[in-house]
């Protein structure tokens, strides 16, 4: 988790921001685990922890930073997924998707 979040740092906030820009017009603003869609303060990216990019393969586990492998996540799924391999998260994911939907 150390190493990713190093790699991640240091791409810098503006090809964070410039990723960001990218996969927003590729997905919409909504995380692409629960669905919820970010309001226009959450993709503001001075509020960068709102709106959050996260990767399918974590990059602690060899995955690639790049588009291919990024997707919008919500800084809630972002931070309770951590590293945990797609496959062990996708299930959490999508009861936090079906939570949010009967609510
Ligand atoms: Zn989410």
């Amino acid at each position: 988790m150390k190493w990713s979040k190093m790699a991640w740092q240091r791409l810098g906030a503006n090809r964070r921001h410039q990723i960001r820009k990218r996969l927003l017009k590729r997905d919409g603003p909504h995380c692409f685990w629960c669905g919820i869609r970010f309001c226009e303060e959450r993709t503001n990216p001075a509020l960068p922890d709102q709106c959050t990019i996260d990767h399918i393969v974590p990059t602690s586990a060899g995955g690639a930073i790049e588009d291919s492998n990024s997707v919008l996540a919500c800084w809630s799924c972002n931070n309770e997924r951590g590293d945990m391999p797609a496959e062990q998260w996708l299930p959490i994911a999508m009861a936090r998707r079906r939570d949010k939907a009967a609510a």
